[in-house]
């Protein structure tokens, strides 16, 4: 039996409009599609095959990462096409290493497509570039929940390298976050932004600064990114720009604009 090379696409963020050409093909010709609990009802709605939830939800009932594993190889060895749809870009937080590996240890060939991570493209949708040269040399894209075998981010490190920082996974653990990057010198005045559900029906973004942070991840709750750094003042600019927003909203960065 010839086998197809599985597929691990990446979703984007939420709006099918932001899959790319390859994705959407290799979704629509897929006779089997694994998807993640994060993808967009509206990019599921472009499955044409046989779709199957595998969430892996941080705290709820999830499958077993083997099982997705077998149940891949199964399907591909059957002679399927085999699509395995994750948020966002697959090698970005999305296990897509792993699930490389368990492919090519069977004997199956892999094919990445990748896809806008959340950590750029949402924080974009925020009005926000990750990096700016007038305020950010670069950007780190770090987890706030690293999870078992994975290292604990040197955080005091971080707050000295003087980068935007994206945190994906970060709500639960942002107070404890916040505490490690003031403790290691970085001012609490500085601008900071929370980014949930972006690119969906959900999107909303709230802006502060860095000791604000826990209390606009309490309040949105997950999925959302943290954002700390002077480019968050940019996306304070945009959300003022829009008149519909409230400048209330702003917090204390609107301070960081000279407005409000
Ligand atoms: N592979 C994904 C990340 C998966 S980890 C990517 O490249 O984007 C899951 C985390 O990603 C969430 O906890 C959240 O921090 C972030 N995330 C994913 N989609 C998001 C969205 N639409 N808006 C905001 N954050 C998102």
């Amino acid at each position: 039996m010839n086998t197809h090379p599985v597929c691990l696409v990446g979703a984007g963020p939420g709006d099918p409009e932001l899959l790319t050409v390859r994705a959407l093909k290799r979704l629509e010709a897929a006779d089997v599609v694994l998807a993640d609990d994060l993808i967009d009802p509206r990019v599921l709605a472009l499955v044409k095959g046989r779709l199957l939830r595998v969430g892996k939800r941080g705290g709820c009932i999830s499958t077993d990462q083997a099982f997705i594993h077998a149940l891949m190889v199964r399907e591909a060895l059957v002679g399927r096409r085999v699509v395995r749809l994750k948020g966002g870009d697959p090698f970005v937080f999305g296990r897509g290493g792993e699930e490389v590996d368990a492919l090519r240890d069977a004997g199956l060939e892999v094919e990445v497509v990748s896809g806008l991570t959340s950590g750029i493209a949402g924080v974009a949708a925020a009005g926000i570039p990750v990096t700016d040269r007038r305020a950010s040399p670069g950007v780190i894209l770090v987890t706030g929940h690293p999870g078992p075998g994975c290292a604990e981010p040197d955080w005091a490190a971080l707050a000295r390298s003087g980068l935007t920082l994206v945190v994906y996974m970060g709500v639960a653990r942002c107070a404890g976050i916040v505490q490690q990057l003031l403790e290691a010198g970085m001012a609490p005045s500085t601008p900071a932004a929370l980014v949930h559900a972006a690119h969906t029906p959900a999107q909303a973004e709230r802006f502060g600064c860095l000791h604000e942070l826990p209390a606009l991840a309490a309040a949105l709750g997950s999925p959302s990114l943290l954002v700390i750094g002077t480019v968050c003042a940019q996306g304070v600019r945009a959300a003022l720009a829009r008149t519909a927003e409230d400048p209330a909203r702003c917090g204390a960065a609107v301070a960081l604009v000279g407005r409000g």
